[in-house]
């Protein structure tokens, strides 16, 4: 089979291409490199499967011929990150909805199957814990430029399900929970690669807020089996499904692990919100993904708990230092 992955250089596609690629199959991946990186397909580029182009979803032509080739397009490509959204707005909103816009034309035009990567940000603050596909999505105001990232992500679900419903375009829906593993930077905001950077520098490990609030991590290895589990039975179609780990820990125990693992004598600091991000953010307090849908339909079970992830990512950072 030949995939297309949109945004194939960033932490989640490289890892989808790695996993097509060791199956047999042929990867095309498109990344403008605005927050991918060319070292993350590094090891990938001596495949002959594998190739690449360095460009935008917004080059129609380009964009075209590639989803010709390819038999099932992975939309991967977005503005992601808190940090990145709140810093550059506009590029987010753009980014998302058009970009989104175009895929899902130009594969409709040859009937693609695309699975489009969406966010549990679309759960927004909702506090019915743990979060369910149909749950409503609950965001905050308009001046709160963090929730744009919601909004932009859910209008691209309301498009890909409207191609399914009004074009038979076939589309699956993924809503990825925090995901976490080797090549993801902390450059974006990403809480668990900035904990292991701080820790590996001496410290202090910098929780924001009064550390209370949780999160549930799961490995980019597992995340990406269950995106293929989903992409391969055609009863997903149409559907939106969670995928993640529902092991919830608080980030200031999160902090202490990092902390355990790398040295026990290394300071944790709180640090107020409004120090931590430029205006426009509010926090979540708990996020946990319900997991029976995508559990009862194709079996996916996350297989790492914190402890092995956070043991792998102080691993993989300390051997890129
Ligand atoms: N966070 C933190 N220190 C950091 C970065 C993030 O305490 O250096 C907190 C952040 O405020 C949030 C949680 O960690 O409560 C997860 O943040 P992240 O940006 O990784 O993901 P998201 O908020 O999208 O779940």
């Amino acid at each position: 089979m030949q995939y297309l992955i949109t945004g194939g250089a960033g932490f989640v596609g490289s890892h989808l291409a790695e996993a097509l690629l060791a199956r047999g199959d042929e990867v095309q991946v498109l990344d403008d490199l605005s927050t991918g990186s060319i070292s993350n397909i590094d090891p990938l580029k001596a495949n002959p499967r594998f190739h690449y182009v360095v460009g935008s979803v917004f080059d129609e032509r380009e964009l075209a011929e590639l989803v010709d080739r390819a038999d099932v397009v992975f939309h991967l490509a977005a503005a992601v990150g808190v940090r990145l959204i709140i810093e550059r707005p506009v590029h987010t909103i753009e980014t998302n909805i058009s970009g989104t816009e175009r895929v899902l034309r130009s594969a409709s035009k040859k009937k693609r199957k695309v699975v489009l990567a969406s966010t549990s940000e679309v759960y927004g603050k909702g506090s019915r814990v743990p979060f369910r596909e149909d749950d409503d999505m609950v965001l905050g105001p308009t001046s709160r430029s963090r929730w744009s990232y919601a909004a932009s992500k859910a209008v691209d679900e309301f498009l890909a399900l409207a191609y399914w419903q009004e074009q038979k375009l076939p589309t699956v829906i993924v809503r990825l929970f925090n995901t976490v593993g080797a090549r993801q930077t902390g450059a974006y905001g990403m809480v668990l690669p900035r904990f292991v950077e701080q820790a590996l520098r001496g410290g202090p490990i910098s929780v924001y807020g009064d550390g209370k609030q949780s999160r549930c991590f799961a490995y980019v290895t597992d995340v990406v089996d269950g995106i293929l589990r989903l992409t391969a039975e055609p009863r997903a179609v149409g559907q939106v499904f969670n995928i993640g780990n529902d092991e919830e820990i608080s980030i200031e125990d999160l902090a202490r692990k990092v902390r355990d693992r790398v040295s026990p004598s290394l300071a944790i600091e709180y640090v107020p919100y409004e120090q931590a991000y430029a205006e426009g953010f509010e926090d979540l307090r708990r996020r946990v993904p319900d997991l029976t849908k995508i559990r009862e339909l194709v079996g996916y079970r996350p297989t790492l708990g914190v402890d092995a992830i956070v043991d792998r990512v102080v691993e993989h950072m300390s051997r890129k230092r």
